[in-house]
C-alpha cells in the first residue's frame, strides 16, 4: 500500500541514512535501493536548508517542511514534509519541478516587462543620445551580464560608421576603433547587410570578423542594425565576457529595445538638424540685417546733407530763386524727407532684429500726453485729403498705462497716416479706446478702402504692400512691421479687422500701470 502512494516516503536515521524508501521515493530520488545517505543527493545550496529543517524536526519533535533542489541526474525540486519518528525522521516527498519552472517563467517574464518598460521610459524621456544609451546599458547589463556596448552611427559625408557612444572600453581604445568601413568587423557587416548578427563562443572562434571584439574578452555578442523608415542610421551592439551565448528570449528583448532606440536616435538626428537649420537661418538673417543697417547708415549721412542744403537754399536765398527753381527745390526737399524717413524706418527695424538695447524706456503715461499732439501733427495731411478725424478718447485722457511715449506716438502717427492715406475723399477716421482691469486698447477706425481677408494676414510682414488696381498710393510696406515690433517690445499687441470696400480698424493693446491695476 505504501508503494502505491502518490507521494514518496522515506525513513531516515538521525545521520540521514535512508533506512526505507517506497517505490515513488526511489524514483524521485533516482536511487535503486535505500542504502544512500540523503545529504549526498543535495546541492550545496539545498543541503544547509534541509539539514536545518531535519535537526529542528528532531529537536522540536514536530512537523517541518521545505522546498529543495536536489542534484540528481537532472535538477529536481521537491516539496518535503518531515515528521519525527522513534529513531529518526520520516519524510514525505512530492515533485514540484514543474510548478517551480512555471514560477520561474512568470518571474522572468515579469522582470523582462519591468526592464522593457524602464527601457522605453528612458528612451522616450531622454534629451540626449549618450545618457539615454548609458542608462539603458546599465539596466540591461545587470540582467544580461553585459560588459560592453557600441553605438556606431552612419556618417553620410565619409560613407563610414562612426563610434559615437560606448561603454566597457577606454577612451583611447574608442579612438582606435572610431571609424569602421562598411563590411568591416561585426558592426560594419551588420550595417552593410542591415541584418542582425549574433556571435556565440567568440573565445573559440578564429573568424576574422570577430577578432576585434574577441580582443576585448567578449564571448558572446549581438549587433543590431538601427533602421528608421527603411534607412540605416547606425548599429547598436551588446557583448558579454561572462556568458557564451544569449537565450532566444533575451535576443528578442534586445531586438525590441534596439528598434525603440532607432526611433529615438532618428528623433535626436531630426532635432539637431532642425537646430542647425535654425542657426543657419538666424545667421543669414543677421547678415541681411547688418547689411541693411550698414547701407542705411551710409545713405543717411549724405541725405541729411542734401536736406540741410536744400533748407538753406530755400530759407536764405529766396530772393535770387525763380518760382520755378523754388518749386523744384521743394520737390527735392519733399523727396529727400521721404527717403530719410524710409531709411530711418529700416534702421529701426534692423536694430530691433539685432536685439540692440532699446533707447527709450517704457513708463507710466496717459492718453492725454499722446493723442492730442499726434492728431495736431497729422491734421494738415488729413485736411489735404479731405478727411475728418474724430477723437472719442477725451474721457480717458487721464488714465495711465505702460508704454514708451516716443515709440507709441510714432505708431499712432503711422496708423492715423494709413487711415488717411487708404481712405476715400471725405472719409472719417475715429479714435476710441477701451479699458479693462489689466489693459488698455486703442482703436483707429477708418471708412477707407479696406483689406481683403487674403491680404490682411500679410500686412505686418516687411515690405508687404497690397496691390490696388484703381489707386496708386505711395508707401514702403515697412510702417506696420515696425509698429508691430515696437508695440510687442512694450509687451503689447497690435491687431486689425477689415472689410474690403468698407474700412479697417487697427487696435493697439497695452498693459496698465501697477497704479492703475491696484485701483
Ligand atoms: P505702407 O503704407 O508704407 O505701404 P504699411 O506697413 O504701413 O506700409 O502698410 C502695409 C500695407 O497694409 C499697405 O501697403 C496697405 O496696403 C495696407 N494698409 C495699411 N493700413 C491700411 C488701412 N488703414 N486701410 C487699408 N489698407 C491698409
Amino acid at each position: 500500500m505504501i508503494d502505491r502512494m502518490v507521494e514518496g516516503m522515506v525513513s531516515l536515521d538521525i545521520q540521514g541514512n535512508i533506512e526505507y524508501a517506497n517505490k515513488q521515493a526511489l524514483h524521485l530520488l533516482n536511487v535503486s535501493d535505500a542504502c544512500n545517505n540523503i545529504w549526498e543527493l543535495c546541492t550545496q545550496y539545498s543541503l544547509q536548508e534541509l539539514q536545518l529543517e531535519f535537526q529542528q524536526t528532531i529537536t522540536q519533535q514536530c512537523e517541518r517542511h521545505c522546498e529543495v533542489l536536489l542534484a540528481l541526474h537532472q535538477p529536481v525540486w521537491l516539496e518535503i514534509h518531515m515528521y519525527p519518528s522513534i529513531d529518526g525522521v520520516t519524510m514525505m516527498l512530492r515533485d514540484i519541478t514543474e510548478k517551480k519552472e512555471i514560477e520561474k517563467t512568470i518571474q522572468d517574464n515579469h522582470l523582462k516587462h519591468v526592464l522593457l518598460n524602464e527601457a522605453a521610459h528612458h528612451i522616450i524621456s531622454a534629451d540626449e543620445p549618450k545618457p539615454m544609451l548609458d542608462q539603458l546599458f546599465t539596466k540591461l547589463a545587470d540582467y544580461l551580464d553585459l560588459d560592453i556596448y557600441f553605438n556606431y552611427m552612419y556618417d553620410k559625408e565619409s560613407n563610414r560608421l562612426k563610434l559615437l557612444n560606448f561603454q566597457g572600453i577606454s577612451d583611447d581604445t574608442a579612438k582606435e576603433i572610431e571609424w569602421l568601413e562598411f563590411g568591416e568587423a561585426v558592426c560594419g557587416y551588420v550595417a552593410e547587410s542591415k541584418v542582425r548578427m549574433v556571435v556565440e563562443h567568440i573565445n573559440k572562434s578564429d573568424h576574422p570578423r570577430v577578432q576585434l571584439v574577441k580582443g576585448f574578452g567578449i564571448k558572446t555578442y549581438a549587433c543590431h542594425p538601427l533602421i528608421s523608415y527603411g534607412r540605416l542610421i547606425g548599429t547598436l551592439s551588446f557583448g558579454s565576457s561572462k556568458r557564451s551565448q544569449f537565450t532566444q528570449d533575451e535576443l528578442n528583448m534586445i531586438e525590441i529595445i534596439c528598434n525603440q532606440v532607432a526611433i529615438a536616435l532618428e528623433r535626436f538626428l531630426f532635432i539637431s538638424e532642425l537646430k542647425r537649420s535654425k542657426e543657419e537661418a538666424d545667421k543669414a538673417n543677421k547678415a541681411k540685417s547688418d547689411f541693411l543697417s550698414m547701407i542705411s547708415h551710409e545713405l543717411r549721412t549724405p541725405l541729411n546733407t542734401i536736406v540741410g542744403y536744400t533748407n538753406i537754399l530755400l530759407e536764405c536765398t529766396n530772393e535770387r530763386l525763380s518760382s520755378y527753381q523754388e518749386h523744384k527745390l521743394q520737390r527735392i526737399e519733399e523727396s529727400s524727407m521721404r527717403l530719410l524717413n524710409l531709411i530711418n524706418t529700416i534702421i529701426n527695424i534692423t536694430s530691433l532684429d539685432s536685439h540692440e538695447p532699446l533707447l527709450y524706456v517704457t513708463r507710466s503715461i496717459n492718453l492725454g500726453d499722446i493723442i492730442p499732439e499726434t492728431i495736431l501733427n497729422i491734421q494738415n495731411y488729413a485736411a489735404i485729403k479731405n478727411i475728418r478725424i474724430i477723437d472719442q478718447t477725451q474721457p480717458f485722457h487721464n488714465k495711465c498705462f505702460l508704454a514708451d511715449p516716443y515709440r507709441l506716438t510714432q505708431v499712432i502717427h503711422n496708423l492715423l497716416s494709413n487711415a488717411i492715406k487708404y481712405n476715400h475723399d471725405e472719409g472719417i477716421v475715429y479714435i476710441s479706446c477701451e479699458w479693462n482691469h489689466s489693459s488698455m486698447t486703442l482703436f483707429i477706425k477708418d471708412t477707407g478702402i479696406g483689406i481683403s481677408d487674403d491680404e490682411v494676414k500679410n500686412i505686418f510682414s516687411p515690405f508687404y504692400r497690397v496691390f490696388h488696381l484703381h489707386y496708386n498710393i505711395e508707401g514702403s510696406g515697412l510702417g506696420l512691421t515696425l509698429s508691430k515690433k515696437w508695440i510687442e517690445e512694450m509687451n503689447g499687441s497690435i491687431d486689425v479687422t477689415s472689410k474690403l470696400g468698407e474700412g479697417s480698424t487697427f487696435s493697439i493693446t497695452l498693459p496698465l500701470t501697477n497704479k492703475e491695476n491696484s485701483k
